[in-house]
This record gives structure tokens, sequence and C-alpha cells, in this order.
């Protein structure tokens, strides 16, 4: 019988293959008495799984290419230090000497005691990882029972083609497992646009859909399926003419992706020659050969705060200026807008979990660096150190009043005064730019235009401060919408601040990437978009194609109109 479950994509194409489905452990366990004459060599077997599965994972995160994106060895220290918890490594075998139980038993009761402690809380990051607990916890049940963790498939390499893998959840490190495979695609029940499996999802390049709720209950091993990663879509064994249809469109996506290869060094201008600078977004120094190979003319956003993630220490002024480096040296003298560390709100550093019942509008980005003066230091030292050896600008984010400007600029003054004092040249003229993600700077733009050297529209965070959507919050991300009149006044108001000041402009949230928006966005008057290296020569096509001249007058009018059907027509419009 065929039937459809819908997803959400997170990464786009279509795949056509055989479904495989990955067991994990059920986390169903046993639970039985131990005499207190076995109580020792039970917690011998549970310390022998810890040791396995550490084991294990450190292997992996050894065998990660020099080539994978940065979050796959940070994935895997994430677990890697979730296992070594005492709460997890050490805990349980209190509970077996006292309660007298097997080692299933302990783990998954200390387990439940700390997933209980994750439900309290408010920060979307956090509550994030209790899926990793799991995980990693599942490792361990699994070791347990002696099966292999790590297991791939017992399938041949050349069949792995077709093969679709669809999980309840998939761990990060099984998509690092993933990675030396060739599967065509995956697919997970759990999981949000944020969740770690996504952004590698991304990464891997391969059609891949999650929140499904069901499919791993209702899809069976080697059904036929059909992935559109674009539609969050999966069609499980479908008719003939469907599966024509998808084969077609597969083979069109396979052409054009080839022919938008070819575009890689055709420089982005419209038919009616205004030129844009497209940009990528990256986490790691290691992102920038993707952005390269996709042809990024510069670094637009920098997150630093990837660097602050998933360990237990802070990263000091060396290995930041190494990372900073790397990054400023194989962009070979284009741009590298390094953003100063954005943590809080959803990603928070480890043993920092925000406290606020608010995390969003609570002590994150550059209020949170402005009450750590010494450790924002150490940051803008190791920046100033990098910008020796490329061309690096500095970006605040979160600006919100004059204020924060000025004090960042006296901090940025006294990280320059420190490296003169002991003579360790810098980029003496060093651009620093701020991130206009909050509405109220948006509406009072002129005060960021005067101080600063350049802006970044965040639309991210604009529209989630705009229209007061919790980006992180699944049950709202219908309301998200990047074109609610508000959101296009304030983006069209900023830009056009900024042009009048003659202060460059760029905009590096999601809706850079999205080709529906290029045109909008062209319209309102930008000229340098930064996004995901993935999706910039789909937006350097629509530049190409696009007559800036015969648009304006449309996009003009989609900013007067308020109407939301009416606004999806124009757009439509713009689009043809
Ligand atoms: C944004 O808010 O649009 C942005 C680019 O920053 P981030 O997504 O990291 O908050
Ligand atoms: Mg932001």
């Amino acid at each position: 019988m065929s039937f459809t479950i819908h997803g959400i994509g997170v990464s786009g194409g279509i795949a056509i293959g055989q479904a495989h489905l990955v067991s994990h452990a059920t986390l169903e366990v046993d639970h039985y008495v131990i005499p207190p004459s076995q109580a020792a060599e039970e917690s011998q077997r549970f310390e022998g799984a810890i040791g396995k599965v550490r084991a294990e994972m450190e292997r992996l995160r050894d065998s990660v290419p020099s080539s994978a994106p940065a979050e796959f060895a940070a994935f895997i220290n994430l677990h890697l230090m979730i296992l070594n918890d005492s709460m997890l490594s050490v805990a349980p075998r209190r509970i077996i000497e006292t309660e007298q139980c097997n080692a299933e038993w302990a783990l998954k009761v200390q387990m439940d005691a700390l997933l209980a402690q994750f439900d309290a809380i408010e920060d979307g990051y956090l509550r994030e990882r209790k899926s990793d607990v799991i995980q990693v916890v599942e490792r361990v049940l699994k070791a347990l029972s002696g099966q292999p963790g790590y297991a791939p498939p017992a399938i041949s390499a050349d069949s792995e083609h077709n093969l679709i893998l669809v999980a309840h959840d998939l761990s990060p490190a099984d998509v690092v497992e993933f990675k030396q495979h060739q599967f065509a695609s995956f697919i997970t029940d759990l999981g949000g646009t944020t969740s770690h499996t996504a952004v590698v999802a991304r990464s891997l390049a391969i059609p891949s859909i999650v929140a499904l709720h069901n499919a791993r209950h209702l899809i069976r091993e080697s059904e036929l399926i059909i992935v559109d990663g674009t539609q969050g879509v999966v069609i499980v064994n479908p008719d003939r003419q469907v599966l024509a249809e998808y084969q077609l469109r597969q083979h069109q996506f396979e052409i054009e992706r080839q022919k938008l290869r070819r575009l890689k060094n055709t420089r982005a201008a419209t038919l009616d020659g205004f030129v844009v600078e497209l940009h990528a977004n990256i986490e790691g120094p290691d992102d920038v050969v993707e952005a390269r190979e996709n042809g990024a003319t510069g670094i637009g956003l920098f997150r630093s705060e990837f660097l602050f993630l998933g360990r237990p220490d802070l990263p000091d002024e060396d290995e930041q200026f190494e990372a900073y480096r790397k990054a400023a040296e194989q962009m070979e003298g284009m741009p590298v807008t390094i953003r100063t560390y954005d943590l809080g709100a959803d990603k928070s550093a480890e043993g920092e979990s925000s406290r606020s019942s608010n995390p969003a509008m609570g002590l994150r980005a550059i209020r949170l660096c402005l009450t750590e003066p010494r450790r924002f230091l150490t940051q803008l030292r190791a920046m100033l150190r990098a910008s020796h050896h490329g061309k690096i600008n500095i970006l605040i984010p979160m600006l919100a009043t004059s204020a924060e400007v000025e004090q960042s600029l006296v901090l940025i003054r006294q990280a320059k005064q420190s490296l003169d004092d002991e003579g360790v040249p810098y980029d003496r003229s060093i651009k620093v730019g701020g991130m206009i993600e909050v509405p109220a700077a948006a509406l009072a733009i002129g005060i960021f235009v005067r101080k600063l050297d350049f802006l970044s529209i965040g639309t991210n965070d604009l529209i989630q401060y705009t229209l007061a959507i919790d980006r992180t919050d699944d049950t709202v991300s219908h309301l998200y919408d990047p074109l609610h009149p508000a959101v296009l006044t304030l983006i069209a108001g900023i830009i056009k601040a900024a042009d009048k000041a003659k202060v460059p402009v760029a905009l590096c949230g999601e809706m850079a990437g999205d080709t529906s928006l290029t045109r909008l966005l062209l319209t309102l008057g930008l000229r340098q978009y930064s996004m995901h290296s993935a999706h910039l020569l789909d937006v350097k096509q629509v530049i190409l194609k696009s007559d800036l001249t015969r648009l304006k007058p449309l996009g003009r009018r989609m900013l007067r109109t308020t109407d939301a059907v009416k606004l999806q027509a124009l757009l439509v419009k713009l689009n043809s």
C-alpha cells in the first residue's frame, strides 16, 4: 500500500531507494535482583561497558577526516563528555550496590532521573541535549548486551547508494559513521531544524528529513521509498506513475546541480549590471573549503561561539587565534567576518546553562560578553592577532543600545593597546560592525550607522523578536514569517539608512539563502548576502537571471502591501 509521511526537510534533493531500518537499543530493559555477593561483579560489568563505549567513541573521534565539518568532532566530544560525567559513569554503580539490581536497570533509573531534570530546563539548546544523553545511554546498553555499537549494516558498498536509512533518532556520532558510507538519504522520527542531526545532515548534502514522528514504525525493511528533502515528504511504496515522476524530477535536479557548479567562478551580477557579493556562513575554519568550492567571495558570518560548544573548557587565546588565522589564510585576502561569541539563549558553553526563564531575551551575545570582559578581551586579542594574516572584520551580535556599541569599542581599543604594548602586529584599520537583529536597533538604526563600519542583518533573530516567535519552539514555527510586513519594513529601513550613510550592509540570516526571497531582497537594496555554502550557487543563479530595474516597482508594491495573500501573489509574480 502506498502512503505519504510529512516531516521537516533539512537537506534538499530527491532520493529513491530501499528502506534500511536502523535499530537502536529499545531502552526497555529487564530488572532483576543481584545477590550482594555479585554486586561487585555487576559493577565491573557496568564499568567494562562504559570503557568499551569510551574506546569506541575515541576511535571514531580520531578517525574523523580533517575535511569533515567542525561540528563532527565537537559532537563526538560532547557524547564523550556525557559518557565521562560521573552522573552517568559512576552513579549507576552506587544504584547497583544499594538497590541490588542489574547494571542495565541501574543505568536506566539514573537516566530517568537525569532526564527529569532536563524537563525542567527552559534553555532550548540544553533541552535538545536530552536526546544526546539518551543516545549515549543506548550505546552503553548495547555494550552491556554484547552488541557492537557502530556496526554498519551488512550490505555491500555498491548497494549503499540506493539505501535510505530510517531511524527513530540518529545521534551525530551515527551520522559521522554514515559519512564513511554512501547512503542515498536518511530520515528520522525525531529532531528539529536546529537539532545536531539536522546540522550535520545539511553538511553531508544528501536529502534528509526529520520530525516524521512514526516513520520507523510505519516503514518496513526494504520497502521502496522516495524522499523529497526539499518538500519534507516521504512516499512509501509509490505507484509506477509517481515513481516515474520522481525519477524524472531527480534527474532534473541532478542536471541542475551540474549546471550550477559551472557558475562557481561567475561574478554574481544582475542582468542590468548590479553586482552582488555572496558570502558564506561558517561555524569553524574547516568549513572554508566548502565555502570556496561554492564560489563564496568572503565569509560573511563566522559563528565563533561554535568553538566554545561541546567542551568542558574554554578555548584559550592561542587556540582561537589559530582558528581565525586558518580561516583568514584560506580565504586568501577575501574578507572573513568573525562574530564575537553569541553564547546564551540556545547556545550555552559547558556549565553555563542560562538561569533565565526567557533565555532568548536574557544574558546572551554582546550582553554576556560585556559582563565577562576578560573572556571577551581574550577573543578580541585572538581576532586582532589573526587580522595580521588575512582580511578580518569584527562583528558584534545582538546590539540594542548605543552604550553597548561604546563599551564594545572601548574593549576593542583596550585589546589593541595590550597588543601594542607587547609589540604584536594586527590590522590597524580592522573594521568593526554590528548585527542588527533586535527590533530596537532596526528602529534606531541611526545610532548604529554613525558608530560602526558596517552592519549585518540577522533575520533569524530579527523575526523572532519582531513577531515574538521563539525560533526554537516547534509549536509556533508555522507563525515564523519572513514576509510579515513588519519584518519587510524593518529590513528595508535598515538597508536604506545604511545606504544613505554609505555604510555597507549585509544580511546573514536564513533569508539570505532562501531563493524565493532573493529577488525581493535585491529590490530592497541588498547587495551582500551571507548564507550556508550549500545555497550559494542557487542564489547566484537567481541573481544572474534578474533584471532589477524591471523588478523594483514590484518590490516597492510588496512593501506597501499588508494583505498576506496579496503579498504571496506578488512574490510569485516577482519570481516568475
Ligand atoms: C541571525 O540571527 O539571523 C543570525 C544570523 O544569527 P544566529 O542565527 O546565529 O542567531
Ligand atoms: Mg542571531
